[in-house]
C-alpha cells in the first residue's frame, strides 16, 4: 500500500496522460525534439547530442478569433519521413539531398478548436511552423500574436543585430536590416532600440552545460515567407515561464519571443497583424545546431520546406557587374560616367552594368521636364551597353507612401498599373533587371508588395534585387527571378564611414557565417580602391575614408560573400592603379557555387571557408584580429591536384602551391587575407 502512494507521488510530477508528450528524431538521432503540454501550454525544446540546445520554450498563437496558446492538449500526433532531391541555382549549394522525421501534432481546447503545429527534423535543422485548419464558418482569421519562443541555457551569448525604431533614419525608411550587430554578448544586454532583433540570430552556448568543455552554435530564423503572411523578429529577452526544465518562473533573462512588425511600420499603413484565409499556415521557424558554426554555414534549411510559388519559363543569367553609385556616388549617375562603368564591365568580361538612382531625372529629363539630349538618354546607354555586350539593371524606390525618398524614379513599383507599363517599356529597351529600394518594412502589406514586383517583373523577363529590404526567406526557391537582396549594413557604409572602414574586417568574419548563411547578400564589395572616393588617393588637410584591409582580403570576400549577381565595388581607374594579379582575379571569379564548406573561424576574429564552383575550389580566409594569425589547412581534403595561392596583401602574388603532407601553414596579417583556388 505505502509503496503504490510513493508511485502515485512520482507519476503527479509527470505528464498527467501518455499523449501529452511527442518526440521527433533527426535521422542521425543526434537532433531531438520534444514537444509537451504543462498547465494546458504547449510547449517544446531542443536537445542536440544529449545537450539542451533550446530548453523547454513556449508555442502556441493567438488569432482575433481564438487564444490557442492555453487550454490545449495533443489530440493526435502523426510522424512521417521526408527524403527529397533538389537544385538550386543560386544559393550556396547546387544539389541538395534533404533528409528528416516530420512531426505533425494536433493540439485542441476542451471546445474542439484546433492548432497543429508540424516540426521537420534533419540532422542539424529543425523547422517548425502552425498550421490553421477551417473550424465551422470561420473563413479566415487574423493572427495577432505568439506565444512562440526560444530559450537558451544561462550563460548563453549572443551575436545578434537590432530591430532599428520604425520611420527613422534616411528619408524615414527603416526598418531595413541594415544595423550594427552585438558581439559575444550576454543574453540580457538590451537591444539598441527596444525592439528586440531581426533574424537570422546566432546563439553561444560555451561553458553553460555540465561539462564545462561543450559548446553549441545555435542559429534561429525564418523561411517560407510570401505574400499570405508578415516578417516576423524576437523580442528582447525576457524570464522563461517554464524554467527549462522546472515548472517556476526564472528571473534569468533568457527567452526571446516572436514579435510581429511595429504599428509605425510602413507609415503606419498596414495591419502588425497576418491575415490568412483557412486552412491556412505560417511560415516556417527554422532552428539550426551544431558543435560548430558548420552546419550554420553549410544549412539549406531556407529552402528544404518551400516550393516555387511560380514557375517561368523564362532564362535568367546569373553573374558579375559594375556599380558606379558605390564609389562615384550620385554625382555619377550620367551619361558618360556610365559609359565608363560599362566599359569597365566589358574590360572585366562582366555580364552586368547597374545603374542606380536618379537615372530617371538625369538621364531622360531635367527636372523642368523638358527633354535631355536624346543622344545621352537611358535607351542610349542601354544600347551602348549592349554594343558592348553588356546588359543593364537599373534601380528603382519602392515607394510610395511610407517614406520620403526623393531619388528617382519614384512611384512606378508601388502601384501595379504603372508598374506593369513601366516592365513592359523594360523588357522593349532590353533591361534584364530592377534593383528596387527602401521598402516599408515587414508587415504583409509590404511582404505582398515584394512578390507582386518579383511576379510582374517574371512577366517581362526581369530579374529583381531588393534593397532597404526585409531578410529574404527562402526566395532564391520560391521566386525565379529573384536575385538577392541587402539587408544588412552593406559597402555604401564603407564609403559613408570611417569607422565602418575599420570594422570591415570584423564584419567580413560574421556576414558569411549568419546573414549568408540564410540567403543571397547583396553586398557589394571587393573594393580595390584603398581610397573612398573618385581618384582613390589621399587628400592634403582632409580626411578621405580609407580602408585599412587590403587588396587580397578584397579577393577572399568575393568567395566569401554570395550573392549570385555581384555587383562589385570596382572603378574604372583599378584598371589602372589596382594590382594586376586582383583584377585577373576578379575577372575570373564565379558567382554561382556548388557547394560551401566552413573550414574554421570566430565571429569577430577570423574566418575560412571554400566555395566549389564546377571541379574548381576556392579557399578563402582573413584575419580581423589585430595581430598576425597562423592558420593551417588540411587541402589533400579537397581532393585537388593544382593549388594557386594569392597572398601578399596590397601586393599580392599568384604562386603555384605544392601539396604537402599533413597541414599546410600560412600567415594572415592584420586586415589580410588568402584565396586558394584548387583545381
Ligand atoms: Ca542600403
Amino acid at each position: 500500500m505505502k509503496t503504490q502512494i510513493i508511485l502515485l507521488a512520482a507519476l503527479a510530477s509527470l505528464p498527467l496522460f501518455a499523449n501529452d508528450n511527442a518526440m521527433v528524431n533527426s535521422p542521425d538521432g543526434k537532433l531531438e525534439v520534444s514537444l509537451g503540454i504543462r498547465h494546458g501550454r504547449p510547449y517544446y525544446s531542443v536537445t542536440y547530442d544529449g545537450l539542451k540546445a533550446i530548453n523547454n520554450s513556449l508555442l502556441g498563437l493567438t488569432t482575433n478569433e481564438q487564444d490557442l496558446t492555453r487550454d490545449l492538449s495533443i489530440k493526435t500526433t502523426e510522424t512521417t519521413n521526408i527524403d527529397e532531391r533538389y537544385t538550386l541555382d543560386r544559393s550556396k549549394t547546387s544539389e541538395v539531398h534533404y533528409v528528416a522525421n516530420r512531426l505533425l501534432a494536433t493540439l485542441a481546447t476542451p471546445q474542439g478548436q484546433e492548432l497543429q503545429v508540424e516540426f521537420r527534423v534533419s540532422n542539424n535543422d529543425v523547422a517548425f511552423r502552425y498550421l490553421l485548419p477551417k473550424q465551422g464558418e470561420t473563413g479566415s482569421v487574423r493572427v495577432t500574436s505568439e506565444a512562440t519562443s526560444f530559450s537558451f541555457p544561462d550563460g548563453t551569448t549572443t551575436f545578434l543585430t537590432s530591430q532599428s525604431d520604425p520611420m527613422i533614419g534616411w528619408k524615414r525608411t527603416k526598418p531595413s536590416y541594415e544595423e550594427l550587430y552585438c558581439w559575444d554578448a550576454p543574453m540580457s544586454q538590451g537591444s539598441q532600440y527596444g525592439h528586440g532583433y531581426t533574424f537570422p540570430c546566432l546563439f553561444h552556448e560555451r561553458g553553460v552545460f555540465d561539462n564545462k568543455a561543450d559548446e553549441l552554435w545555435v542559429m534561429i530564423s525564418e523561411t517560407g515567407l510570401d505574400s499570405r503572411y508578415c516578417a516576423t523578429h524576437i523580442s528582447d529577452a525576457h524570464a522563461n515561464p517554464l524554467n527549462g526544465g522546472g515548472i517556476f518562473q526564472s528571473s534569468y533573462l533568457n527567452t526571446y519571443t516572436i514579435a510581429y512588425p511595429m504599428p509605425e511600420e510602413n507609415n503606419g499603413i498596414g495591419t502588425t497583424d497576418a491575415a490568412i484565409a483557412l486552412p491556412g499556415s505560417t511560415p516556417w521557424r527554422t532552428i539550426t545546431v551544431g558543435r560548430t558554426m558548420k552546419p550554420i554555414v553549410e544549412t539549406t534549411v531556407p529552402w528544404d520546406n518551400v516550393k516555387p510559388v511560380f514557375k517561368t519559363n523564362r532564362q535568367y543569367k546569373m553573374g558579375r557587374g559594375t556599380w558606379s553609385w558605390i564609389l562615384w556616388q550620385d554625382e555619377s549617375i550620367n551619361y558618360d560616367d556610365l559609359c565608363k562603368y560599362v566599359d569597365l564591365a566589358k574590360a572585366m568580361g562582366y555580364e552586368y552594368a547597374l545603374v542606380d538612382n536618379w537615372w530617371d531625372t538625369n538621364l531622360g529629363k531635367e527636372c523642368d521636364g523638358t527633354a535631355k539630349d536624346p543622344n545621352k538618354s537611358i535607351e542610349k546607354l542601354i544600347e551602348y551597353a549592349h554594343s558592348k555586350g553588356v546588359d543593364v539593371f537599373l534601380w528603382y524606390s519602392s515607394s510610395g507612401y511610407w517614406n520620403d525618398i526623393e531619388q528617382g524614379p519614384i512611384n512606378r513599383m508601388a502601384n501595379s498599373v504603372i508598374r506593369k507599363r513601366e516592365m513592359k517599356w523594360l523588357e522593349s529597351v532590353g533591361v534584364k533587371g530592377i534593383k528596387v529600394d527602401f521598402f516599408g518594412g515587414d508587415k504583409q502589406e509590404t511582404i505582398r508588395l515584394y512578390e507582386e514586383i518579383l511576379s510582374d517583373a517574371d512577366d517581362h523577363g526581369l530579374m529583381v534585387i531588393f534593397h532597404g529590404c526585409t531578410l529574404p526567406r527562402g526566395w532564391e526557391r520560391m521566386y525565379p527571378n529573384y536575385v538577392g537582396s541587402e539587408a544588412v549594413l552593406a559597402s555604401e557604409n564603407i564609403v559613408f564611414d570611417q569607422a565602418q572602414c575599420d570594422l570591415e574586417a570584423k564584419y567580413a568574419t560574421l556576414h558569411p557565417v549568419l546573414r549568408n548563411a540564410v540567403g543571397c547578400m547583396e553586398f557589394g564589395g571587393s573594393f580595390q580602391n584603398k581610397y573612398m572616393n573618385r581618384d582613390n588617393k589621399p587628400r592634403e588637410n582632409r580626411h578621405v575614408n580609407t580602408r585599412p584591409c587590403t587588396s587580397t582580403f578584397s579577393l577572399a570576400t568575393a568567395i566569401l560573400y554570395q550573392n549570385p549577381i555581384q555587383n562589385f565595388a570596382l572603378a574604372p581607374n583599378n584598371l589602372e592603379d589596382a594590382p594586376e594579379v586582383s583584377m585577373q582575379f576578379m575577372r575570373d571569379v564565379p558567382t554561382t557555387w556548388d557547394e560551401v564548406r566552413y573550414i574554421d573561424g570566430y565571429p569577430g576574429r577570423y574566418l575560412i571557408m571554400a566555395r566549389r564552383h564546377g571541379d574548381t575550389w576556392y579557399v578563402a580566409a582573413i584575419n580581423a584580429e589585430p595581430q598576425k594569425l597562423v592558420i593551417s589547412l588540411d587541402l589533400s581534403v579537397l581532393n585537388a591536384t593544382s593549388f594557386t595561392l594569392y597572398s601578399g596583401g596590397d601586393t599580392p602574388t599568384a604562386k603555384p602551391m605544392k601539396l604537402k603532407a599533413g597541414k599546410t601553414l600560412l600567415n594572415l596579417a592584420p586586415n589580410d587575407g588568402i584565396v586558394i583556388v584548387a583545381k
